[in-house]
This record gives C-alpha cells, structure tokens and sequence, in this order.
C-alpha cells in the first residue's frame, strides 16, 4: 500500500539551534511530519549529530549545520551551502536564543550587546540571505522564536526582553515586505518552558515564575513544537504577522 503522504513532505526546514530545548524539539516534529531538517548548532555538534540519528532512525532526512547565527557573514556562507546541496528552503525557525539575565544598574555592555546579536541579528541575518530564495519559489514559513519577556517584559531581562520585543517588529515588518509573495511570517511566545535555559534558575525564581502561570505548570519544548508545525504546514496559509503565545496563560 503506498505510504501516506505527510504535511511537510518534500519541504526543507532550517532550525536554528536544534541541538537541544526547545530547537531540537522543533526539529524532530517538523521531520516527523516529512521535512528535510537542517539541525543548525553553534556549540553543541555532537548533541546536534544525535538529533539527526534519531531522525534517520525513524526514516526522516536530516543534516547537522555549524553555524554561529550572530555572524552575518557566517549565515551567507551557510546559507549558501544549503541551497547548493538542496536547492531551496521552504521553513525556517529563528529559534537561536541565549540569556544574560541582570539588573539593568548592573548589565555590562556585553551581555547587553551578545543577548541583541544572538536573538535579534541572528534572526535578521538568517532572514535577509534566506529571503531572495523565499522570493524566487513564491512560497516559504517563517517562524521566529520570540518569548512572553517580549510581550510582557521582565524584571532582569531588560536585553532579553528588548531582543525578543525587537522580534516582534522584525517579524512585522518582514510580514508586510514578504507577504504578496505567498510568505508568512510569524513569531511564537513561549512562556516558561523546561529546557537548559531555565533549569538553573535559584528555587524561589521559579516558585515565582510558576505562579505567575494560569495554567500552574512550565511548558514542554513539544507544546511550542506543535505550534511551529502548525506554522510551518499549510493551515497556516493565511496567517502572517502574528504573535502566539505559547505559554499556559501567562500573557493574558
Ligand atoms: P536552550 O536550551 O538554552 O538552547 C538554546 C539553543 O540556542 C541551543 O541549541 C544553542 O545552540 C542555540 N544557540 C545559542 N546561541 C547560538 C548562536 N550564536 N548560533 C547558533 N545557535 C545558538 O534554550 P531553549 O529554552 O531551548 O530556548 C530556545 C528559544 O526559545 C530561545 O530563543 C529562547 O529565547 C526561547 N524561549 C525559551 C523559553 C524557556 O522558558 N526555555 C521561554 C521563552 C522563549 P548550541 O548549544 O549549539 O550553542
């Protein structure tokens, strides 16, 4: 009997840092549905390398990609490895995040600039060199990691908070260039979600943090998964420039 054709089959996803949280995740789901994976990792190759076994296990396509999203010309390079070996990109995840949490008083001028560079450059450069192959096939997803920091702010997080809030604009604006072309773009909120990025935090913040969660519980990298896939897939056709909060209630 011939196999039933998955939503994303014949599509190439580029998901940056898929390594591990809420990346790798993402990256599974999108090749559970049929995508070609591009597992992007800065840092974390080998963890990135398992990724792709655990997609070729299952039957799926997938490629780790070395590549540090902060550097513009780094992106070009990749991106220009990419389209020579497949010859197109149909979804790309701006997941790529870090932290740099401290008072405002505090923050030095490099966790201010290296939050910015990672979380919202890293988004406009993958964009910008990714966006004239989005144009020549007429089609493309765009999805862009944001947070509820962006949304709501947060106390400790003033680079944080501006790098995702910055998102939102880009993701806007990026929207409304890209739109008459059949190119969605739209960014996901997560709250407060149970990856490396939020395990050390000290018992009282996160006692803290959980209560401030309608829902009374942390998110799974799977809960924004799903939202990704249904970004990426065709359901989603008619959605561009939006913002979704993935986050039990938080930014209500
Ligand atoms: P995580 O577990 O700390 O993972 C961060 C990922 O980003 C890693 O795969 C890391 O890759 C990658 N990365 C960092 N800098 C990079 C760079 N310069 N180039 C390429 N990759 C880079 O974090 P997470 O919780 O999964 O977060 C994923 C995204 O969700 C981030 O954008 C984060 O801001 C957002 N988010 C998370 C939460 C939460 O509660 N966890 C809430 C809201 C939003 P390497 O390990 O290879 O360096």
């Amino acid at each position: 009997m011939e196999e039933m054709k998955k939503e994303l089959s014949g599509k190439v996803a580029l998901v940056t840092g898929a390594g591990r949280g809420i990346g790798k995740a993402i990256a599974l789901k999108l090749a559970e549905q049929g995508a070609t994976v591009l597992v992007n990792y800065k840092g974390s190759g080998e963890r990135a390398l398992e990724v792709v076994s655990q997609i070729e296990e299952t039957g799926g396509c997938a490629e780790a990609v070395c590549c540090n999203v902060a550097d513009f010309e780094a992106c070009g390079r990749m991106v220009e490895e990419i389209i020579a070996k497949y010859n197109r990109v149909d979804i790309l995840v701006n997941n790529a995040g870090i932290t740099r949490d401290n008072l405002l008083m505090r923050m030095t001028e490099e966790e201010y600039d290296s939050v910015l560079d990672t979380n919202l450059k890293g988004a406009f450069n993958t964009m910008r060199y990714l966006s004239r192959f989005f144009l020549k096939q007429r089609s493309g997803k765009i999805i862009n990691i944001s947070s509820v920091s962006g949304v709501l702010g947060n106390a400790g997080q003033a680079n944080y908070s501006a790098s995702k809030a910055g998102l939102i604009g880009l993701t806007k604006s990026v929207a409304r260039e890209l739109a008459s072309r059949g190119i969605c773009v739209n960014a996901v909120a997560p709250g407060f979600v149970d990856t490396d990025m939020t395990k050390n935090m000290p018992e009282k913040a996160r006692e803290a943090a959980l209560g401030t969660i309608p829902m009374n519980r942390m998110g799974r990298p799977e809960d924004i998964a799903e939202t990704v896939a249904f970004l990426a897939g065709s359901g989603s056709d008619y959605i561009t420039g939006q913002v979704i909060c993935v986050d039990g209630g938080m930014a209500i």
